[in-house]
This record gives C-alpha cells, sequence and structure tokens, in this order.
C-alpha cells in the first residue's frame, strides 16, 4: 500500500471524522425536517419598479430545527445538493409555496407570481409534469407560478434542458434565470432557451453606484435583456442610490432588503392587501 496511508487515515480520524459527524448529523436532521414540518416558507416581495407595485414574491425556504433554531438555506441547501435530498426538498416547497397560493387566492386576492427555486437535480424532464400537477391539485391559474433556474442548470445538456424549458413555458409557467452573470453560460445560447425574466446577482447590486465595474456589468445585463426581449430584475436592492440606478438604467424590478426582507406567510399577506387596497 501507500506510504502515505497511515498519515491520511490519521488526519481523517483526527479532523474529517468531526465535520463528517456533522454533516452526518445535519443530513438526518434534514430528514425528519422534511418528514416533520420543521420546513417552512418565507416570501421576500419583487417590485416593479415603473408603478411602485409588488408584483411577485420569491419562497425562500427556512429549516426550524427544535435545538439549533432558524437554519440559513446557505447552511443546508449545498448538503441537500450533494446528498440528493433538494429533491425532496424541492418537491415540498414547490407544494408548500402551490398550497399558500391557493389559500390566497381562496381568499380573494388577485395572482401574484411566487417565485420557487428549482436547483439543477430537480431540473429533469420529470419536472414539467410534477409542475402541471401540483397547479392541478391546487387548482391554480399558472400565472400564480415563476420558477427561478442558475446558470449551472443550463449548462448540462442543452438540447435536454431546453426541451424541459420549452414543456414548463407551453404550461405557462415563467421562467427567470437566478444568479445571472456569475456563471459560465454562452450569450450565443441565451437568446436559445425560453426565458422570462433575468436576475442581476447580488454581488453585482452591492457595488452600485460606487464601483464602476459592477455599474457597467448591471447596466450591460440590462441591456441584454432588452435587446432578447427578457424582463431584468435586480436582487439584493439594499440603498436608495441602487435602486435609482437601476430605475435610470431601465431595470424592470427590484427585490432587497431596502424593500423588504423575507417575511413569514401572515406578514407578507398583510403587504399583499395593502398592495391592493383590500
Ligand atoms: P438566492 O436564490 O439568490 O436568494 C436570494 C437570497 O438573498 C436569499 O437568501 C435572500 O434572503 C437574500 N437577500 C434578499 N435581499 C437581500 C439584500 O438586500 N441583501 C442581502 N444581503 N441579502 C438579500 P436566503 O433565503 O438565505 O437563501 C440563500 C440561497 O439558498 C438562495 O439564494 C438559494 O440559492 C437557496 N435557496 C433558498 N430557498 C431555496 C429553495 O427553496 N430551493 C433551493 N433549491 N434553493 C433555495
Ligand atoms: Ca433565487
Ligand atoms: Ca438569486
Ligand atoms: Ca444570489
Amino acid at each position: 500500500q501507500d506510504a502515505g496511508e497511515p498519515e491520511s487515515v490519521a488526519f481523517y480520524s483526527q479532523d474529517m471524522n468531526l465535520g463528517m459527524q456533522s454533516r452526518m448529523r445535519l443530513e438526518t436532521g434534514l430528514r425528519h425536517a422534511l418528514s416533520g414540518q420543521q420546513l417552512l416558507l418565507h416570501y421576500q416581495p419583487k417590485y416593479e419598479l415603473i408603478s411602485g407595485r409588488m408584483i411577485g414574491a420569491e419562497a425562500l425556504v427556512r429549516w426550524r430545527h427544535p435545538d439549533l433554531g432558524m437554519i440559513p438555506p446557505a447552511e443546508f441547501i449545498p448538503l441537500a445538493e450533494s446528498t440528493g435530498l433538494v429533491v425532496q426538498i424541492g418537491e415540498w416547497v414547490l407544494n408548500a409555496a402551490c398550497a399558500q397560493a391557493q389559500a390566497w387566492k381562496k381568499a380573494g386576492l388577485p395572482p401574484i407570481r411566487l417565485a420557487v427555486n428549482v436547483s439543477a437535480r430537480e431540473f429533469t424532464p420529470a419536472l414539467p409534469a410534477r409542475v402541471a400537477a401540483t397547479l392541478a391539485r391546487y387548482d391554480l391559474e399558472p400565472a400564480w407560478l415563476e420558477l427561478e433556474i442558475t446558470e449551472s442548470t443550463l449548462m448540462h445538456n442543452i438540447e435536454r434542458v431546453i426541451g424541459i424549458m420549452d414543456r414548463i413555458t407551453e404550461l405557462g409557467v415563467a421562467l427567470s434565470l437566478d444568479d445571472f452573470g456569475t456563471g459560465y453560460s454562452s450569450l450565443s445560447y441565451l437568446k436559445r432557451f425560453p426565458i422570462d425574466t433575468l436576475k442581476i446577482d447580488r454581488s453585482f447590486t452591492t457595488g452600485i453606484p460606487i464601483d464602476a465595474n459592477d455599474c457597467a456589468i448591471a447596466s450591460t445585463i440590462i441591456s441584454i435583456a432588452q435587446q432578447l426581449q427578457h424582463k431584468v430584475i435586480a436582487e439584493g436592492v439594499e440603498t436608495a442610490e441602487q435602486l435609482a440606478f437601476l430605475k435610470s438604467s431601465g431595470c424592470d424590478e427590484v427585490q432587497g432588503y431596502l424593500l423588504s426582507r423575507p417575511l413569514p406567510s401572515e406578514d407578507f399577506e398583510r403587504i399583499l392587501r395593502k398592495n391592493w387596497d383590500l
């Protein structure tokens, strides 16, 4: 055997085991979370700049752990991606968002788009049928739903991905391209994807209006979106200066702490009613 092995075994037992143990604990916990009603959704409003109206919201998953409190998705979604559990989490999220939409619909509220994040691992040929079945189960028009996918989803098998996107679009469900500009998607492919909205990543919004590069990137994404007849939204808007820059650059929609943090459903519903003077 390799002479280096004893050393690496020692390394594993001292350091990696700990990481591995807490990783496994987290994974077991996450399986319990799925079955034991520890997951919930928060909703972050999206605003149309021209009218100032809230036109939708992004559903963001939260894990309320019985001992550890709220665990942010940044801490368990990457693990769920690597174990495949993200597929079940995604099913739960789509279902929960549509159940919520149905409750708002029954309460007489006009449709707003609820955007659900879809991981690359969920983006299989089975997805369109699952989306259609979920809309039917909750008696929802497709205008209630939007799916946010990231650039990495597009990079696998282009023809297959386009086929899936086409079938989702045919259902009438909108697709937006999340974290745009952070991946490696080729501009020549971009025009082939049936996408409604490009979403400018927060890493670019953050530098506006001080950082000339971030301003240039944001303006360029807005102009690409306009040329390709997509809508464009900026995420992570935290200051009035960022908002003013995006408005004057022709950005369609904004989302960020300046306007609202992600909210529990009851708080979001209050904003929803105010939005329509209900
Ligand atoms: P994302 O899809 O890019 O979501 C936006 C994240 O930015 C959210 O963090 C949101 O709370 C945060 N955010 C919004 N406005 C601001 C702002 O003005 N300033 C700052 N600093 N942050 C802002 P969150 O909820 O912690 O989610 C993190 C990531 O976890 C998401 O990034 C997404 O990639 C993933 N995620 C969340 N929910 C789901 C889900 O249901 N399914 C999947 N597959 N991934 C999810
Ligand atoms: Ca997102
Ligand atoms: Ca994003
Ligand atoms: Ca982001």
